[in-house]
């Protein structure tokens, strides 16, 4: 269990960054099915230690602390290079808001296995027939003595087939406008009924589901805040998943960039590429859009900082992801013509990692509410034009 009423983490910064320059587990393997055990093992370490905690309510399993706490230790894990923990769903996605309007007694029996990564949770949003336009989804919450039925299909649940929990979206009353009649469950995946068909992405991974309910009883404990109050809470968790998302992600996508540019100065150094106006432009392009992306990041841990974050973290979803594509696709092809060989073309080039990297970049644009939402977003109500 975590230490509670600690120093508040700016305060243990070098601490921190000693900690994880010792601890940063570097060889973890690309495989998921390989990778995901260690994953766990590394945000129970980091949980132990007393650095997860941060950010967490001290009576549910925290540090106590607030917002910059965690901003402090998701730019210093990003900063570390280290792997996202097991639990990202349930920390960035579900927690934040089971922590906003869940009741006590949810709070102490989620919480500090969430936090330690005792237990895994995934988000049942998503469905074949309802992506971005999610209020039409077509899961079913029907009620019975003492909770739900929960029929449906859900698919892209991120890490599905590892989670004990996934938090669904069901339709509760079908009788109201579509926003109003869906609820926040939060569903047993060991439940009878409840089941995982993996997935595989283009990186060769399987990272997401389909997960499927088949009559699956929830009780009336497991529906966050009130039955027909799901359509606010998504709202919540939608808004408040970019923001954290944002912060992290540019700092892995500069620590990301750092090794790009390491690899075209070995490959040049080999005699592999041309150093070349075009390259140098790209590379030089590649850096101003990150030096631009951290500046508005820095405007928008202000505002996680103080609460108030609003839909400009659209701007945000929408600058990472489009620096995100650039600066790994220019990484796969810097990789040039050697990114196909089974051995690096230059020891310790790594190409593998940059192919995945390059080839996941391109989820960006769909995960978290897709392109041409954002831009709706932005449009609507950051600009407050006109729905067309
Ligand atoms: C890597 C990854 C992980 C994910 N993890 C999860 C998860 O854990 N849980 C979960 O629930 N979901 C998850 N998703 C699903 C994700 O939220 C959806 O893919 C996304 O919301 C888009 O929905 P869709 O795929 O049904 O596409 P659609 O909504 O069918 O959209 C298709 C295209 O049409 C465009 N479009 C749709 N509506 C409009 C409109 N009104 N105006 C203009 N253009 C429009 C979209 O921008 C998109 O380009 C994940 C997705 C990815 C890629």
């Amino acid at each position: 269990m975590a230490a509670t009423a600690v120093k508040p983490l700016a305060d243990r910064l070098d601490e921190l960054r000693d900690w994880l320059a010792r601890e940063t587990p570097r060889d973890l393997p690309y495989d998921l099915d390989a990778r995901f055990p260690r994953l766990v093992e590394w945000q129970r370490k980091l949980y132990d230690a007393g650095w997860l905690g941060y950010g967490w309510p001290a009576e549910f399993g925290g540090n106590g602390g607030g917002p910059t706490d965690k901003v402090i230790l998701s730019v210093e894990l990003a900063r570390a290079a280290a792997p996202v923990p097991a639990g990202t769903i349930g920390l960035e996605v579900i927690g934040p808001t089971l922590t906003r309007f869940g009741t006590d007694a949810q709070r102490r029996r989620f919480l500090p296995p969430m936090l330690r990564g005792d237990e895994i949770w995934s988000q049942g949003f998503s469905e074949p027939e309802a992506g971005s336009d999610l209020a039409s989804l077509r899961t079913r919450a029907e009620k019975v003595e003492g909770g739900y039925i929960v029929s449906g299909r859900k698919t892209w649940t991120s890490w599905g087939q590892f989670a004990r929990w996934c938090g669904v979206l069901a339709r509760t009353d079908p009788d109201v406008p579509k926003h109003k009649g869906i609820s926040l469950l939060m569903v047993d995946m060991e439940s009878e009924g409840a089941q995982t068909f993996p997935l595989v992405q283009m990186t060769g991974d399987a990272e997401f589901t389909e997960t499927l309910f088949e009559r699956v009883f929830v009780p009336d404990e497991n529906v966050v805040g009130q039955p027909g109050d799901g359509w606010n809470l998504a709202l919540d968790i939608l808004a408040h998943e970019r923001g954290p998302l944002v912060v992290r992600r540019q700092v892995e996508i500069a620590v990301g960039f750092e090794g790009i540019v390491e690899n075209a100065r070995r490959l040049v150094a080999a005699g592999v590429l041309a150093d070349d106006a075009r390259l140098r432009e790209r590379v030089g392009r590649a850096w101003a859009q990150l030096r631009m992306l951290e500046a508005y990041a820095a405007g928008l841990m202000g505002h996680l900082v103080h609460g108030d974050l609003g839909p400009e973290a659209s701007i945000g979803k929408r600058l990472v992801t489009e620096v995100e594509q650039a600066v790994f696709e220019l990484g796969f092809d810097i990789l040039g013509a050697s990114r196909g060989l089974a051995e690096d073309a230059v020891p310790g080039m790594n190409a593998d990692k940059w192919t995945r990297d390059y080839l996941y970049s391109r989820a960006a644009s769909i995960y978290g509410g897709a392109a041409e939402i954002q831009r709706g977003i932005i449009a609507q109500r950051v600009l407050g034009l006109p729905r067309a």
